[in-house]
């Protein structure tokens, strides 16, 4: 509590009484908390790779240029960390634009199973490369309100993080499905699981079950909160269901054109 006060005098300045006023400020200082976490967070996650790119490019130069073998190893680290701090100030610059106040999708009707299909086109070489089958199931022709470019980076997200938590030779369905009044997008796998104490915690900002993983997987820990403020913008909404060593199914529903 933020507390302050005030005398209430009377004639010749006699006190007459006090004015307390309590103000709550619990959500403030939850806020100040959250603003200097984010801050904390972004700085060691851009600091770890810097560190990493000068430290491999000094013991480059200091001789580890003469070892072939060597040279080859350490330029693909760098190349690696480089790869890394990109997608990270990519996805930190989308998250910026997408949490202003005056952020606003482009709505317009949208065939789900049209954006479904044409960006899964960029996501199948991935799930190959892993030995997993994704696979679009039989989905509805619905057209659900909203912009197909925020709806595309949805599914990215949602299709990369399935490929990257599911062990090689498992397998993604997809799915665009009507209920009464929405249209509902699923994407489903055969994944590590997450538990359930972790569900409400992985939309933070850098929030990870499994930080080592995370990174092995070129992951940001920005993902899902991108995620989920794109669903607020749609008026939508996320629903995650999950088993350890089974699966995830995400579920977005978005309203009905
Ligand atoms: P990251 O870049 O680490 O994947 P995200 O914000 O996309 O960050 O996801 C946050 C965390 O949620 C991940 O680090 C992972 O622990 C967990 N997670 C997300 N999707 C899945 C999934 N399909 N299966 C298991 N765990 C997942």
């Amino acid at each position: 509590f933020d507390v302050s006060c005030a005398p209430i005098l009377a004639q010749q300045k006699r006190l007459r009484g006090i004015v307390v006023v309590f103000h709550d400020i619990t959500e403030l200082k939850k806020l100040e908390k959250m603003r200097k976490d984010f801050v904390a967070n972004v700085s060691h996650e851009l600091k770890t790779p810097v560190t990493s790119l000068i430290g491999f490019t000094e013991t480059l130069l200091d001789g580890a240029m003469d070892d072939s073998e060597l040279k080859t190893k350490f330029l693909n680290i760098i190349l690696n960390e480089s790869k890394r701090l990109q997608s990270l100030i990519q996805d930190l610059l989308e998250l910026s634009k997408i949490e202003q106040e005056h952020f606003m999708i482009k709505w317009q009707s949208v065939s789900l199973r049209d954006v479904l299909e044409d960006t899964l086109i960029i996501l199948k070489e991935k799930a190959h490369q892993k030995s997993i089958i994704l696979e679009v199931l039989p989905s509805s022709k619905s057209l659900a309100l909203g912009d197909p470019y925020r709806i595309r980076q949805m599914i990215i997200n949602l299709v990369t993080n399935a490929i990257s938590y599911t062990p090689a030779g498992g397998h993604v369905w997809v799915q665009v499905r009507d209920t009464k009044d929405d249209v509902e997008l699923m994407v489903k796998d055969t994944g590590i699981g997450i538990s359930e104490d972790q569900i409400p915690r992985i939309f933070e900002r850098f929030y990870r079950v499994d930080k080592g993983r995370s990174r092995n997987q070129g992951g940001t820990g920005l993902g899902l909160a991108i995620v989920k403020h794109l669903v607020e913008a749609h008026e939508g909404r996320i629903d995650v269901s999950s088993e350890i060593g089974k699966g995830t199914t995400f579920t977005i529903t978005f309203k009905k054109a």
